[in-house]
């Protein structure tokens, strides 16, 4: 558990595109004293996430944008959530923002999958235990009861208890944005996936940790909508970031020279995104 100075960042997933390697895509569990956040929920990272504790052990969960990537194990934690329900007979609900857009997502993600036609029977959940059957007969979709789904316009202030994540709009697709944590001081910057783009470096102005993608490097097309590790370096130098975490790599890529090509370009301690190392603000 932090102290309450301070924030501590794991690395649960930082595979760029899909799950290679052995590796999970985007997430983070970003902890303060009083509370434990995902930013992202890529494939691989609810195992990621499980593998520190019996339960889902966050209390909210906030997505940069609705990319594969970034989103897909939002159903295997929601089972999770779902299971522990029925086993402790005790709801707990996740609180999950989303950029504009994200619970209809959500809805058409778990709508493959028929959740709003289960049914729970007496006989399966025990006597006492209604709501989850309440649920069922209501013809609700249990993911928006294991889920608060909240959606927030891109540059809005997230309120998520203890902690506020503003986000900045950035240039990948429409409603994707970067998050940014201030807390006791410290400042906690994540670019989610963009292009190069200038209000970045105000937004990142000063961060104690700059997590920043770098996906790929030269031979990426020309407006392609992604940073090189090259230009994640010049966004901590030009932003004065103390520390600059390099992530979300294509498969391709080659993680030594990814680095090189980052700290070429900034006087910044530069480091690789590696599951599940922590990094204490
Ligand atoms: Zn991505």
């Amino acid at each position: 558990m932090p102290d309450r100075n301070e924030i501590v960042l794991t690395v649960l997933g930082a595979a760029g595109g899909y799950p290679y390697g052995g590796h999970a895509c985007s997430g983070y569990l970003v902890e303060t004293a009083g509370s434990r956040i995902l930013l992202d929920c890529g494939p691989g990272v609810a195992a990621r996430l499980l593998a520190l504790g019996r339960a889902v052990d966050v209390d909210a969960i906030t997505i940069t944008h609705i990319h594969p990537d970034h989103t897909l194990d939002l159903v295997a934690v929601g089972y999770a959530l779902m299971t522990e329900w029925i086993k402790h007979r005790t709801l707990h609900r996740v609180k999950l923002a989303m950029p504009e857009g994200g619970a209809a997502y959500l809805e058409r993600l778990s709508g493959l999958f028929g959740h709003k036609y289960w049914t729970f029977t007496d006989d399966e959940l025990g006597p006492g235990f209604a709501s989850l059957r309440e649920v069922a007969r209501a013809g609700r979709d249990w993911m928006f009861d294991v889920f608060d789904v909240v959606e927030f316009a891109p540059g809005a202030r997230v309120d998520l208890g203890p902690v506020t994540v503003d986000t900045l709009p950035v240039d990948h697709i429409p409603g994707a944005v970067a998050m940014r944590i201030d807390h006791a001081g410290k400042r906690l910057v994540y670019t989610g996936d963009t292009r190069w783009h200038g209000p970045l470096v105000d937004f990142a102005r000063d961060a104690d940790l700059l997590v920043a993608e770098g996906h790929f490097s030269g031979s990426h097309p020309p407006g392609g909508a992604h940073m090189s590790p090259a230009e994640a370096g010049r966004l901590a130098r030009a932003s004065g970031a103390r520390r600059l975490l390099l992530t979300h790599l294509a498969a391709l890529e080659d993680g030594p020279s990814a680095l090189d090509a980052a700290k070429a370009e900034c006087n910044t301690a530069v480091e690789l995104a590696v599951e599940t190392t922590s990094i204490r603000l």
